[in-house]
């Protein structure tokens, strides 16, 4: 069905009859109208949906109704997990429309019984760390019984917990029909159950590894597909380039000598030259990571010293060798499996240091407990592009920040789509009524000493009049340091708690902050996004300085090199449109309902002393701004008292 989606979304629809508190959005339906137009012209759609439209239902209504089978990818766990657990469901029953939903997830998700099955062989080596053997007595009881071999069922397994990969498998080491666990596999149950599905919903990591046929991806998720829609779509270049790279980690290499351990173990093989081979790894690794200046970091490779880069030939031919070792075993698909594993791992050491130099960046981090090889290209559209236009569907890209006022070229270029039809629709707020912007007077240079206390001073009497209800977003750790010392000067008995990053994971703070409901929480980097609070809890969102990335990010330093040498203008065409891009993000943390209020300070003062401040400008919500902080105030003190009076 293509039309306006009237008879679905209006107020005698099967929505407003299912859905408890629905409420007829035209802005919703606007954007259901251009995706299904998108689908059933097999095209590719980019729309910016400002927060509120209720894009998820905009793009599920038409996909549903299409009949055809979908692919919908987030950036998120959590939009997944709610899109699969609540939101299909929810809009299949209002539609009357059974579907055949599956979720798949990365292979690191699910559990591998094979592999599980080694670890509780080598339970003795896993036992040096503290808890480890537990771990896995619990693993192995929730294993008899899972359905899914989804891990996120053990909710208190860490994602950090060193058993993890011992439970999972990657594409390298699985042994796919050669495996004694294949016809139980959780991994091969989940792609089957997605292949057979009508919808499928699926991450952009697993999306881009599909599509770049690597690592955890299938590789026939997308030829049965004849729709993608992709939510959170701001995340995809991005994640595209990790694809589009190369990495050769040294766990890599430990897990694959574990593995063959276990493997020869399980097979009941004793090996001598198997055991020498691994001896002249290990002091092969050893000799590198001594080349390598000391203490962790991120080193580029060409500033590498030359006894580093020497020594790889040597690490490379002794992997080799452990290959040929393995490979001479002939002790079953178990060690076959780890020859091949050894084999690759070589050869991708020996494409990484023949990367030719104009067509990416490589750099070395290390860290105590791990060294990494990394090559991360310079432009990613142009693949991008191949791999969209090799599969003639529909692309629906979507996100509340994509473009700059109203042009997408710098997102469409990104993605290599530069032609696609676009849309923007804005949010049904009232932001004129809502909100104010407060951009302080007087306002440092963001480099001067005093900014972060400058910055608090100027806030400081929207939190007096909020009573706290604030987020203080910060562009950088340094920044967020200077601004937990200046609000403690400002404030050495605050009126309102203080919740600072870092205090506890992401989530129990931000649970923290709605418990709270009057708290002040200052923080960086991950709080700038998908964070959603609303009501009074927060009435004040804080920027200290516009966010222009890092310039010591070697990503990005990949990224401007490559527009440098193609004779763009990197700030122009990169560095800037994606501070505006991510100025928009945390703007958009205040408003999340119709009832919500706030005001949003940016205490940048480049937003009106830089010609280019006017970009920012035009990318923020049409609410008045102003430059009296008692304004401010009050605007505050009455929203909060009718708020409390009436409840909204
Ligand atoms: S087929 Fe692969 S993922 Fe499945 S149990 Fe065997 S090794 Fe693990």
């Amino acid at each position: 069905m293509v039309g306006d989606y009237k008879d679905v979304f209006g107020m005698d629809g099967p929505l407003a009859r299912s859905l408890p508190g629905y409420a007829y959005r035209p802005e919703q339906a606007a954007m259901a109208k251009a995706v299904g137009l998108a689908l059933a012209r097999s095209e590719a759609l980019i729309v910016e949906a400002g927060t509120g439209i209720g894009k998820t239902f905009a793009y599920l209504v038409p996909a549903l109704l299409s009949g055809r089978s979908v692919i919908i990818s987030t950036g998120t766990r959590t939009l997944q997990d709610q899109l699969f657990h609540r939101d299909v469901p929810l809009l299949a029953k209002g539609l009357g429309l059974p579907v055949k939903l599956a979720l798949l997830k990365g292979r690191a998700n699910y559990l591998c019984r094979h592999r599980l099955e080694l670890a509780t062989q080598q339970g003795t080596l896993l036992g040096e760390e503290r808890g480890a053997s537990r771990t896995l007595t619990r693993i192995s009881r929730w294993a008899a019984s899972t359905k899914t071999g989804d891990l996120s069922e053990l909710t208190d397994l860490p994602e950090q917990s060193s058993v993890w990969p011992s439970v999972t498998s990657t594409r390298e080491n699985c042994l796919g029909q050669q495996c004694p666990q294949f016809s139980r596999c959780h991994v091969f149950d989940a792609r089957r159950a997605a292949q057979a599905a009508e919808i499928v919903v699926v991450n952009h990591h697993l999306l881009l590894a599909d599509l770049a046929l690597k690592d955890e991806g299938f590789g026939d998720l997308l030829p049965g597909a004849e729709a993608v829609i992709l939510d959170e779509a701001h995340q995809v270049p991005d994640i595209a380039a990790q694809f589009f790279g190369q990495t050769w980690s040294v766990r890599q290499l430990q897990s694959l000598m574990r593995d063959s351990a276990a493997e020869m173990t399980a097979a009941g093989v004793r090996a001598p030259a198997v055991s020498a081979a691994m001896t002249a790894v290990e002091t092969a690794l050893e000799e590198l990571r001594g080349a390598l200046p000391s203490g962790a970091g991120r080193h580029e490779w060409a500033q590498l010293p030359d006894a580093f880069l020497d020594l790889l030939p040597e690490l490379e031919t002794s992997i080799g060798d452990l290959a040929g070792q393995l490979d001479g075993l002939g002790a079953g698909a178990g060690t076959a499996n780890c020859a091949r594993r050894a084999g690759t791992l070589a050869a991708s050491l020996a494409d990484l240091r023949a990367v030719p130099e104009e067509s990416g960046l490589r750099w070395v981090e290390a860290n105590p407990s791990g060294l990494l090889l990394q090559f991360t290209p310079f432009e990613i559209a142009d693949r991008l592009r191949e791999y969209v236009e090799a599969r003639p569907c529909a692309w629906v890209f979507t996100s509340a920040t994509l473009a700059i006022g109203d042009d997408f070229s710098h997102f469409a270029a990104r993605i290599g789509l530069p032609d696609s039809r676009t849309l923007r629709i804005d949010s049904p707020f009232d932001y004129r009524t809502q909100a104010r912007i407060y951009l302080p007077p007087k306002m440092p240079e963001p480099q001067n000493p005093n900014f972060a206390a400058r910055f608090i001073e100027a806030c400081a009497p929207l939190l007096e009049a909020s009573g706290g209800r604030a987020f203080l977003l910060y562009t950088s750790y340094r920044g967020l340091a200077e601004g937990v010392a200046a609000l403690k000067e400002r404030f050495p008995n605050p009126p309102f708690p203080v919740l600072v990053q870092g205090q506890a994971p992401r989530e129990a703070l931000l649970n923290r902050f709605r418990e709270l409901g009057n708290a002040v929480l200052l923080a960086t980097g991950s709080f700038w996004e998908g964070v959603d609070v609303k009501g009074d809890a927060l009435s004040v969102v804080a920027i200290d300085k516009l966010p222009f990335a890092s310039p010591d990010d070697p990503l990005l330093k990949a990224r401007l090199e490559g527009i440098r040498r193609r004779g763009g203008n990197p700030f122009f065409e990169y560095q800037l449109p994606q501070a505006v891009l991510a100025l928009k993000q945390g703007v958009g943390r205040l408003i999340r309902d119709v009832e919500d209020f706030g005001v949003i300070v940016i205490g940048d003062p480049r937003l009106r002393t830089k010609a280019y401040g006017r970009l920012f400008m035009e990318s923020l919500p049409p609410s008045p701004v102003i430059t009296d902080a008692a304004e401010g105030a009050e605007f505050l003190r009455e929203r909060l008292a009718t708020f409390r009076r009436t409840g909204s």
